[in-house]
C-alpha cells in the first residue's frame, strides 16, 4: 500500500500543520490490510460516447490551507450506515432489551458506529489534490468533522449524487461552510429527477434569489447528468443505473475499476455489462438475513458478487443488525471456501485505488 502525503502549499504555518497532519496520517490509518490493484488509467474505452456535462463555470481543483497532497488515488468511506445512523437512539433508550450492536457502536472508534453512506474520492492532479464526494446526506457535517481534519481534506471539488433520499442529499446545506470559507462554489452532479426533488427540498440553494440579501447559503452549481458517462475533474464517471425500490431509480458509479452501488434492490440486466472486470465493488448490504424492498440483504448481495465477480468487495449501508466483527468473520470463510474476497467496510476506511 502506498500513501504519500506530499508538501503542503507554502502557507505561513504550514510546517506546524504538516507535522500535525503527518502525525494524524501515521497514527490513524485504519486500513492495515495490504492491498494493491493494477488497472488502466480511466478504465477502458468500452463505454462511449463520453458525455461531457455542461459547466456553467470553469472549475478547477482548489488547494489551500490544511489540504494534504496525495500521490496515490484513494477512496475514503465517509459513512457506511443507514439513514438513522448507528447506534440508533431508540436502541440506546430501550428499557426492555439491549441491542448488542448499538451498545458497541457507542464506544468511540468502534467499527459499528456508522453515519450515512457516502465516500470521498481523493486523487492527485497537476493542479493539486482533488476531492470528489459521492453524496452529502443528513450526517454529512458529522462525517466531515470526523474525517476531514484527520485525513487533511480541505476542499470539496465536486459532489456526485446517487439519488435524492435525505441520507444522500440532506447535507447540501452544510456545504455553506466550504463555499463561505474555503472555495467560491461547489459543482453538484445530479440526475434530472433528483434535481427536481432538490428544487423542493433545497429550493433556496437551487434559486438563491429567494434568499434574504446578506444571508449566506451554499453556492452550488447544478450540472445535470444522464445515464451516460460524464467527466468530473478529468475523472470519468460511468453511471450504474439500479432500482432502489419499485420504480425508483438510483445511480451507482464506476470510476477507474471501482464500482460503487450504495442503494440497490435490483440490478437491471442492462447494467451488468458496465460492471464487467470490476476490481473493487462497493455494494449495498443492509442486513444479515433478508433483503428489504429497497435494499439488498447480505445473501442477495453475495449472490450478486458471485455473478459480477469483482476481485474485492466491500459492503456498505449496513443497519444495526450487522455486527462488524461477527459478519466479517463469517465473510472471511468465503475466501477459503469460494475464493471470495468480501468484507464489510467501516467509517473512515481508506482504500488505495488506481484510476
Ligand atoms: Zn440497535
Ligand atoms: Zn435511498
Amino acid at each position: 500500500m502506498i500513501l504519500t502525503h506530499g508538501a503542503l502549499r507554502p502557507y505561513p504555518s504550514c510546517l506546524t500543520r504538516l507535522s500535525r497532519l503527518t502525525r494524524h496520517l501515521n497514527l490513524s490509518f485504519p486500513n492495515k490490510n495490504p492491498f494493491s490493484i493494477s488497472v488502466s488509467r480511466y478504465a477502458s474505452s468500452q463505454f462511449s460516447p463520453i458525455l461531457s456535462v455542461s459547466h456553467r463555470h470553469s472549475i478547477s481543483c482548489v488547494q489551500k490551507g490544511d489540504q494534504v497532497s496525495v500521490e496515490q488515488p484513494e477512496i475514503i468511506f465517509m459513512g457506511t450506515g443507514t439513514s438513522e445512523g448507528i447506534p440508533r437512539v431508540s436502541c440506546l433508550t430501550d428499557p426492555l432489551k439491549k441491542c448488542p450492536v448499538c451498545a458497541k457502536a457507542v464506544e468511540p472508534g468502534n467499527k459499528n458506529r456508522r453515519l450515512n453512506t457516502s465516500i470521498l474520492i481523493r486523487f492527485p492532479k497537476p493542479s493539486g489534490t482533488c476531492n470528489i464526494l459521492i453524496d452529502a446526506g443528513k450526517f454529512f457535517y458529522q462525517s466531515a468533522l470526523r474525517w476531514f481534519p484527520t485525513y487533511g481534506i480541505r476542499t470539496i471539488d465536486a459532489v456526485v449524487i446517487t439519488h435524492s433520499h435525505a441520507d444522500a442529499i440532506g447535507g447540501l446545506d452544510d456545504l455553506r461552510d466550504w463555499t463561505n470559507n474555503v472555495q467560491p462554489h461547489i459543482p453538484i452532479y445530479v440526475a434530472e429527477r433528483d434535481f427536481e426533488v432538490m428544487k423542493k427540498t433545497h429550493y433556496y440553494l437551487v434559486d438563491t434569489s429567494v434568499v434574504t440579501p446578506g444571508a449566506a447559503v451554499s453556492e452550488l452549481q447544478f450540472d445535470i447528468i444522464h445515464e451516460k458517462p460524464f467527466i468530473v475533474h478529468d475523472l470519468k464517471f460511468t453511471p450504474l443505473p439500479v432500482w432502489h425500490g419499485r420504480n425508483y431509480r438510483s445511480l451507482g458509479f464506476r470510476f477507474g475499476n471501482v464500482c460503487y452501488i450504495s442503494d440497490v434492490s435490483e440490478i437491471p440486466d442492462e447494467t451488468y455489462p458496465l460492471l464487467r472486470d470490476c476490481e473493487i465493488l462497493i455494494m449495498d448490504a443492509l442486513r444479515p438475513d433478508r433483503s428489504s424492498s429497497t435494499h439488498f440483504g447480505l445473501p442477495k448481495a453475495l449472490e450478486e458478487v458471485r455473478k459480477i465477480k469483482p476481485k474485492r468487495t466491500l459492503f456498505t449501508g449496513m443497519m444495526h443488525l450487522m455486527d462488524h466483527e461477527k459478519v466479517n468473520e463469517g465473510l472471511l470463510k468465503l475466501m477459503e471456501t469460494e475464493g471470495l474476497d468480501v468484507q464489510l467496510s467501516y467509517d473512515g476506511l481508506r482504500v488505495p485505488i488506481n484510476l
